[in-house]
Formats: structure tokens, sequence, C-alpha cells
């Protein structure tokens, strides 16, 4: 039976914004479902408050950022971003995020325990191998690798998205991908349910888009009940709290990615230092200008070749941060150099930088280096001190522009679709762009040490 509901209501101020308030309520024996309802003043006005949940020890049991008003936690189901499962007794918490406060918000939360009889949540988590694997090795054979496509930077009704998965796995198998990685905001609630939307052959990785004050970053690879958390604990050493965060991706075997990293939306710039802890950086985020000024994605690509020029070396990587229809998944799509089409190939693929971005899916770039009879192909390091030939053959672009480029800039270009030439550096790339400069494609360099 519903009890009535607990009312709790109070004010945040501009000393308040980018901190979390914690609501407490008492959760009695015999609860199965907790709903959460909550309003505030000044939306129109600017003002915006996040709203997640936390239970007994402050256990991670969802959140939705700004875009549910109402939520319900119970033991068999979740709204969409939240935990579903035993309701532990004690005390638990409202989370309000306060985001962006532009004049006193007064805020109501109303919360209704529920006691009726409800069975027990199983999680159905996505399989880490795509259940048909469409690489095969024969026996005895050494594996056969194969660039697959993909997308690692996703998003549904599960945070903020306008899809359901089984929308989202639609978009993706019409476009041809091997893979996407489930990213939702702060949150691994999808995590738990993708294994009855993924169908045989296709890869759904599990991820979260930690979604920090100072920067949004992927974390990848995750264990299906993982949450890793967002909470800046000390803004004087705001990367103490990064570090820890990616440490326990590391752990787990994944991998974290810096998203979008100079985005022109709040709190979406990133501004922790480009610690080495990150593996990889998203230098295309989305359409590579969402409007004509958008200038996010040349800075991204312009701030990770300078790191390159530093000797610090990311993996360049990409995603389409899909949210809603008018919008293409992966574009632009990722290509990770693979051997099984597993979440634990690509990530070895990634982090050997076997990876290649292009606007679409039909667009191709093989690239090499060759020294005395060595081969060298994209992420790879060639140890010579002498000339190398550069080989860059590409299909399927429209009429474009395709460059070599190295710790010195530009030093080849051609608009034929390939290229063979004679070159000393320290690492050579490419990247393919239209006559108005957008980019078309771009590849992680080659090193030749
Ligand atoms: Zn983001
Ligand atoms: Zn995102």
């Amino acid at each position: 039976m519903p009890r009535s509901p607990i009312i709790r209501c109070g004010i945040v101020t501009r000393d308040d914004q980018l901190n979390q308030k914690l609501v407490p309520f008492d959760v009695p024996p015999g609860t199965t479902s907790i709903y959460v309802k909550y309003s505030y003043t000044g939306r129109e006005g600017g003002n915006a408050i996040d709203l997640g949940l936390l239970g007994i020890d402050k256990e991670f049991r969802g959140y939705s950022g700004g875009s549910k008003f109402e939520v319900t936690v119970a033991n068999d189901q979740a709204s969409p971003g939240y935990i579903p499962g035993l309701l532990g007794v004690g005390e638990w918490y409202v989370l309000l995020g306060v985001y962006n406060i532009t004049s006193p918000a007064s805020y109501q939360v109303e919360i209704t325990l529920d006691d009726s009889s409800r069975p027990c949540f199983k999680a159905n988590p996505a399989p880490a191998r795509a259940s048909s694997s469409q690489i095969k090795r024969p026996p005895g054979q050494p594996p056969t690798f194969r660039w697959l496509k993909g997308d690692f930077h996703t998003h549904t009704l599960y945070s903020d998205g306008k899809f359901t998965l089984d929308e989202l796995v639609s978009k993706a198998l019409n476009r041809g991908l091997d893979f996407i990685f489930s990213t939702e905001h702060n949150t691994f609630s999808a995590n738990l349910v993708w294994g009855s939307h993924v169908p045989a052959g296709f890869l759904v990785g599990r991820g979260i888009e930690v979604t920090t004050f100072a920067g949004h970053w992927n974390a990848i690879g995750l264990m299906p009940h993982q949450f890793i958390d967002p909470r800046i604990y000390d803004m004087r050493d705001k990367d103490a709290s990064l570090v820890a965060a990616v440490e326990e991706v590391h752990k787990s075997d994944g991998f974290a990615i810096l998203n979008h990293p100079f985005a022109e939306c709040k709190c979406c710039e990133w501004t922790f230092s480009f610690h080495d802890h990150i593996d990889a950086i998203e230098v295309w985020n989305g359409p590579w200008k969402r409007h004509p000024k958008d200038e996010s994605n040349i800075k991204a690509v312009e701030k990770w070749d300078k790191l390159l020029r530093e000797g610090k070396i990311f993996t360049a990587s990409a995603g389409s941060d899909i949210h809603e229809p008018r919008f293409e998944i992966a574009e632009p799509l990722t290509r990770v150099l693979s051997d099984d089409v597993s979440v634990s190939a690509i990530i070895r693929g990634l982090r050997a930088r076997h990876v290649y971005i292009t606007q679409h899916p039909s667009y191709e770039i093989e690239f090499y280096l060759c020294h005395n009879g060595e081969r060298a192909g994209i992420g790879d390091w060639l140890k010579t001190t002498e000339d190398v030939i550069a080989s860059v053959t590409v299909k399927g672009f429209p009429e474009c522009e395709v460059r070599l480029i190295t710790e010195n800039g530009i030093a080849e270009k051609t608009s034929r679709t390939s290229l063979s030439v004679k070159m000393k550096a320290n690492y050579i790339r490419v990247e393919v762009r239209n006559a108005q400069d957008d980019m078309l494609g771009l590849t992680n360099p080659i090193w030749i040490l």
C-alpha cells in the first residue's frame, strides 16, 4: 500500500551552484518501491537542478540530470537512469545537482513509499562479445584483424537521449556498424538491461559518460554494476578526483576517453588538465560543425596535435554523442582494428592506437609506412632514423584533399586518391578535408623513432 507522501522543501542560491544538495528521508522495513517527484522555481529564467537518488550508505541508485521530474525505484523495476533491486532499510537521499542558479530557487521534493509485494529484479547485461563473431580464426592460425566500425558515444532514454534502446540499435544496424558503446550521463542503469536488445553479431559495450562540472569523459569497458564517481572533491585539486576515477576504470580493464574538450555548453568544456591517466581524446564529437561558427572540433584536433608534438600521446577517437533523431549515429564513425568483435579486442585496438575516424561509413583510409621491407600501420611504430615511404589510399570520399601531417604541419597533400612519398619525420598522420576545409577523415599517427 502506498504511504502518505513525505514532503521536503528548501531554497538553493547561487552559492549552491555546481554543488550537490542531499535531501535525506527514511526507508522503513518492507518498502518495495520509492516514487520521487520534484519541482523548483525559476526554470524559465534559467535555473537548472538535476535529480538523482542515493540509497543507504550513499549507494548510487540513479541519476536523470534535468530530463525527468518524477522517477520510481523498486525491487523489480526502475525508471530509465535508476537502478532497480532490493531497497535497503535506513536513510536514503534525494540528490539535487545544482547546475545553474540565476535567481534563488525554492524546491519541493515529494517521496512516496510503497510496500506492495514485488518480485526481484534480475540484471540482463549485454554479452561482452558479439554472439556470432564475424572474425573467425581457423584452428592453429594467427588472428585475423578487421577494421570494425563503431560509435563510442551514444545516449538513449536512460539519460537525456530521445531513443529507446531498440531504436538506437536499429539506427546502428542501418548505418552498418559492428558495435556501439552505451554511455549515459552518470548512470549504469542501461548497462543492466541491454542483454535483451542486442541482435546476433552486434556488440553493445558498457560505458558511462562521467559528467562532471569540469568536463565530461567516457568510461568504457565497465562491469555491469560499475559506477564511476563524477564528484570533484576538491576544486583546488580537480585532477585528484579525475585520477582516482580513471584508476577505477583501469582496474576493470576499462578505457577512459576525454570527451568534446571544447564543447560550447555550460560545464561541458574540459577544465581538468590533459592528464596522462586519460587514454584517448574525442577529437571529433558529432557533426564537424554543429553551426557555421562552431570551432569545437577544430580546436580539439589542434589541441591533440599540439600534445603529440610535445610527445604526449593520446589515442584520437570520436563519437556521435547522438541524443535525437535529427543527428546521425556514427557521424563521425570510429574504426578500430580488431581480431574479435568483443569489448576487450576493441579496447586492445584503442590502446594500440589502431584507430581512424571518418565522417561517413563508406569512406575508407589505408595508410602505412615502409622502410627496408618493414611495414607499420596506423598507430604503429617504425624504428629508423632514415627516410621512410609513406603510402595512403582513400576510397569512397567525395572530392577531397588528402594531407600527410607531421610534427611540422602539412608535409604533403594531393587531390588524388592515393599518394606514395619519401619522408622523414617523428610522426606522420593523415587528414582528409573537403574544399571548405571541413574534416572528412583523420588517422592516428604512425611514429618513427
Ligand atoms: Zn558530454
Ligand atoms: Zn554525451
